[in-house]
């Protein structure tokens, strides 16, 4: 029943009715005084779900816009910069970085495994004469289902030296807490198909004190995502050139429901999914990708090695009409991805475990364990 498949992946992400509804209206003038309405409240709603004061900007384009535009906007030509890689997302960094002319040192991980601080740690502790100009990764790693300690990270970065803090936070933030201020981030990136529970088209990206001081010293070549003009024109409630008007109007109405649920029970709600994920998958017999302790809240990759990860999908697609993601590059065949990000109920949870399970009865596969995911899920949600 193609009408009924349920996005189980990690962006697009499944969309609420009211949130549909909202853009369903006729555009508005994007210089009227309702649509400056509408910037003024989603400006102090994003502030709200950064958890910061300083400026969130609304970009339109997708999340690797934000990316893209927290590097030029912060850096010059030639600057040294540590990109942490760990997966699909971390590599963008990287290519972000080069394709702008940027020196960069890599700090590498096995896909699957997080980060080590300890790393970041020692590179800026060597970086006697404060060459290293920013520290660039991203919280959840959406390919390996992997989260960063962004936390740790970050705060080497406040105690040694003099860089800004630059992160993809497109899978973490709306789904655990990301703090910017109280974890001392520069820049955050986001998108609105991912925890905000919208359509793809807009991006956000939140610049702290420190990240305008190193704006004034950039010189990589910007127009378009010249934050500046957002800037000046977000005081305004406006928006420099002409912004995706009716995502503007599901963007209000995804964050009023997001302030309606609250943000400490929006995070539980990604625990709880994510545990329910974890174990349903244990019990099953099917390993988890991510190492141990380090599962995205977004996001649960696993590993079969009782079937092709593809065969699987392409029958909880067919069967169920629930599209999981595949694995990327070396992975495709090996992993697939549950994505629990966004409006995602219990009931989505349980019924892709369940779904996931009778795939593996249908084929043949693992018969004696039937039901053993479903209960383990059930009990992981309590
Ligand atoms: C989805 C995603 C992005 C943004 O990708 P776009 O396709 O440009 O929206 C960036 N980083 C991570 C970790 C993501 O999951």
């Amino acid at each position: 029943m193609k009408e009924k498949l349920t996005l189980m992946i990690p962006g697009p992400t499944p969309v609420p009715q009211t949130v549909l509804q909202a853009l369903g209206r006729h555009p508005i003038g994007h210089r009227s005084g309702e649509f400056q309405e509408i910037v003024l409240r989603t400006t102090e709603q994003l502030k709200w779900l950064h958890q910061t004061n300083s400026d969130v900007l609304t970009i339109t384009g997708s999340g690797t816009a934000a990316m893209e535009a927290g590097i030029i906007n912060t850096l010059s030509r030639g600057d040294r910069v540590l990109c942490g890689d760990n997966g699909k997302f971390g590599e963008r960094w990287v290519k972000v970085a080069k394709a702008y002319g940027l020196d960069v040192k890599v700090i590498k991980a096995n896909w699957g495994d997080p980060l080590d601080p300890e790393e970041f740690r020692k590179a800026l502790q060597e970086d006697q004469n404060n060459n290293i100009r920013a520290v660039i990764l991203t919280h959840s790693e959406t390919s390996t289902g992997v989260i960063n300690d962004l936390e740790t990270i970050s705060r080497y970065v406040q105690t040694n030296g003099t860089a800004i803090t630059i992160a993809d936070c497109v899978t973490s933030l709306g789904a655990t807490n990301v703090p910017m201020d109280q974890w001392g981030l520069d820049v955050v990136a986001s998108g609105s198909q991912k925890g905000y529970m919208m359509p793809p088209g807009l991006s956000f990206v939140a610049m702290s004190e420190r990240a305008w001081e190193a704006q004034k010293r950039s010189d990589l070549p910007k127009f378009y995502l010249d934050l500046k003009s957002y800037q000046k024109t977000v005081q305004k409630n406006s928006n420099p050139f002409t912004p995706a008007v009716n995502l503007y109007f599901a963007l209000e109405a995804a964050l009023n429901k997001m302030q309606e649920e609250g943000l400490d029970a929006i995070f539980s709600r990604h625990d709880r999914h994510k545990k329910a994920a974890q174990a349903g998958m244990k019990a099953i017999g099917l390993p988890l990708y991510a190492a141990e302790g380090f599962g995205s809240p977004a996001i649960t990759s696993v590993a079969p090695d009782i079937i092709d990860a593809e065969e699987l999908r392409k029958v909880v697609k067919e069967k169920f009409d629930i599209l999981l993601a595949g694995g990327q590059d070396h992975l495709k065949g090996k992993v697939f991805r549950i994505g629990h990000l966004g409006f995602v109920s219990d009931r989505d949870v349980l019924t892709a475990v369940a779904a996931i399970e009778s795939t593996l009865q249908l084929l043949g596969i693992n018969k004696n364990k039937t039901g053993e995911g479903l209960s383990a899920a059930t009990a992981a949600l309590q």
